[in-house]
């Protein structure tokens, strides 16, 4: 990597605390990515973007902003990239997933704060993230109550923190409601980049962001092969890097590697031996680099064949209609897709269990494993009755509650194992 100490600094980087973290980030990925077995040839573009992820992306971004270009970071799959991408924006992703300060940020928030929020905030006190430092606006989602209430805390701490409110329950009052929210949305990005969002600029967005997730949709399908053409590691981290590149760049990438993928599915190759155990993770987000139970399960023979997660499935299952139309007409259809999203925020939340089914048949998983991080009620409430429905349809399930830190990497490692092998004699 370049030197980009001084780019660094004008952003306001604590440079010794985020060497240290690159320095982390850069040995646990060469021990958990590039160690692994027989990858796809495409996955090096990844490997590249993931050395850059600080570095040539954060200067990419830099210039973006000397055009005029207004960088939105958000927190949450409800953001809408369509509407940032209408007035010429840069969407990132500002999830965190590494146990990173984590003492600064219990002095501003309660212990029992799920690693997400912490992470997020360790981040922001430990001034270790280029791409908060270099959002013009952070959004703010009311979601889980976690999020809701550290949202007051953070927005002392960012240049504009704005904060969108999102419904609870899937009615029409709901979807009226998301509308108005995405209207008023609008309204700020407008504000903020001084530009308006017209019928083509909306469209465009819109179909840039449809080919993005169509591309990780294809990879997605493509999993369903036996042997898997792909690891669950390096699929996840596709999703992953979904949240920070350049959208065009990374929809041809993707497809580059859908393309050598379906070459491997047809010459019978694959990451592991043929009727390797195949699971399904379902649950909560996992952010870069949050890689701890993938890499656990994946050590313990088993394969990951899909993600129902908002870093996969839920991020991208959902396609916004493209048509000619006017901009009322648009965010009509933007709003659809949204309110599709079945999070665990959402109360009652049938669709999700079902599409779990869905998932595990049409990808051949034989069990799936359902992933909480510790404290985040939405997901922890929603797993009991969710393992009820799986084992009741037959798809064996294990429910596992984490954090960040490698603690109970052991403890996990024996649970996994045993579920390995109720699958294995099923
Ligand atoms: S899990 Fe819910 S709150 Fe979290 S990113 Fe997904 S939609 Fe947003
Ligand atoms: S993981 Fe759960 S508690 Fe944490 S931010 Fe997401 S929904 Fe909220």
């Amino acid at each position: 990597m370049a030197d980009y100490t001084k780019m660094w600094s004008e952003l306001g980087l604590d440079l010794e605390g985020h060497n240290a973290l690159l320095s982390i980030l850069g040995s646990a990925y060469g021990d958990i990515f590039l160690s692994q077995k027989n990858r796809p040839e495409g996955m090096k573009y990844f490997d590249f973007v993931m050395s850059e992820v600080h570095g040539l992306r954060i200067q990419e971004l830099m210039e973006a902003k000397a055009q005029r270009r207004i960088v939105v970071g958000s927190y949450c799959v409800f953001v809408p990239e369509e509407l940032i991408l209408a007035v010429d924006g840069v969407s990132v992703g500002l999830c965190a997933g590494a146990e990173f300060n984590f003492e600064g940020a219990e002095e501003v928030l309660p212990r029992n704060t799920c690693a997400l929020i912490k992470s997020a905030f360790g981040f922001k006190l430990g001034k270790v993230c280029p791409y908060l430092e270099a959002s013009d606006v952070v959004v703010g989602e009311n979601t889980c109550d976690g999020k809701k209430k550290s949202y007051e805390i953070l927005a002392p701490m960012v240049k504009d923190l704005y904060v969108m409110d999102l419904p609870q329950m899937k009615t029409d009052m709901g979807r009226t409601f998301l509308k108005e929210e995405y209207r008023r949305f609008m309204a700020k990005l407008e504000r903020v980049s001084g530009k308006k969002i017209t019928p083509e600029s909306l469209k465009m967005g819109i179909e840039i962001v449809n080919a993005k997730r169509a591309a990780v949709k294809r990879l997605a399908a493509i999993r369903a092969a036996d042997p898997a053409p792909i690891s669950g590691l390096d699929a996840l981290l596709v999703n992953q890097v979904f949240f920070y590149d350049d959208p065009v760049r990374f929809t041809h990438s993707v497809n580059q590697l859908c393309d050598e993928l379906e070459e491997r599915v047809k010459n019978g190759i694959g990451v592991s031996a043929p009727e390797t155990t195949r699971v399904l993770v379902s649950g909560c987000p996992m952010a870069v680099p949050n890689w701890k139970l993938p890499m656990l399960i994946e050590s313990s023979n088993a394969v990951i064949v899909g993600e129902e997660s908002c870093v996969g499935e839920r991020g991208v299952r959902w396609l916004t209609e493209s048509k000619d139309g006017t901009v009322e007409d648009l965010l009509d259809a933007i709003t659809a897709r949204y309110f599709s999203i079945d999070c665990a925020v959402f109360t009652p939340n049938p669709s999700r269990v079902e599409y779990v089914k869905e998932m595990a048949k049409k990808l051949n998983a034989q069990g799936v494993i359902h992933y909480s991080l510790q404290f985040c009620q939405p997901y922890i409430v929603e797993s009991g009755p969710v393992e009820k429905e799986l084992e009741h349809a037959s798809i064996p399930t294990l429910r596992l509650e984490t954090d960040y830190s490698q603690e109970d990497a052991g403890q996990l490692k024996t649970r996994i194992e045993a579920f390995i092998e109720r699958l294995e004699k099923k």
